[in-house]
């Protein structure tokens, strides 16, 4: 499985959930297979992800939040992980997909392809939920056990990216749409 596969699998298992995702490949492959108003696509900072999604879900508690995030990404911004388990939202679950690679700058190794492990990490962050998947024909069912809560899922994958367009949308066009999709969700 690779990362587009993985995108895939849990683009079918969405309902109404916010999508906050990281930047560079995973955000394109996302937009190319389901651009949605509820995505949030973040194009300029690295690291970032997880950060805006947790602030996405404190402030709309009554909405749910799935982070698309990547490894290279979360080593970045490993704090992120100990913010947000002390923080822990009932409604955000943080997916990162681990392919041990900097994908969008030409699959460099990153360290969970030596020693790091994520999962640890974010154990020891203070996460209570943790799911490990690597087979694509468990994303789905995994995802749908998860319910409320903070949950951190780990998604390991193959290296590559898919060859698809870039998202022609603005920055400010992405994050008004965004906001506006927020507003104007209404509660099934
Ligand atoms: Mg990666």
């Amino acid at each position: 499985m690779k990362r587009y596969d993985a995108i895939k699998k849990i683009v079918e298992s969405l309902s109404n959930e916010f999508i906050v995702c990281n930047l560079g490949a995973p955000s394109r492959e996302l937009y190319n297979i389901s651009d949605r108003d509820s995505n949030f696509y973040m194009l300029g900072s690295m690291g970032l992800a997880s950060s805006i999604a947790l602030g996405v879900a404190l402030a709309q508690p009554k909405q749910t939040v799935w982070c698309i995030d990547g490894d290279g990404s979360l080593l970045m911004n490993l704090g992120s992980l100990s913010t947000i388990a002390n923080n822990s939202p009932h409604n955000l679950t943080l997916i990162v997909i681990d392919n041990s690679s900097y994908g969008s700058t030409g699959d460099q190794k990153t360290y969970t392809s030596g020693k790091s492990k994520l999962e640890v990490i974010a154990k020891g962050a203070g996460f209570e939920s943790i799911t490990i998947i690597d087979k694509e024909n468990e994303i789905i069912q995994g995802l749908k056990n998860l319910g409320a809560g903070c949950h951190f899922v780990l998604i390991k994958t193959q290296p590559g990216n898919a060859y698809v367009s870039i998202i022609p949308l603005l920055p400010e066009e992405i994050k008004t749409r965004f906001c506006k999709a927020m507003l104007n969700f209404r509660h099934p």
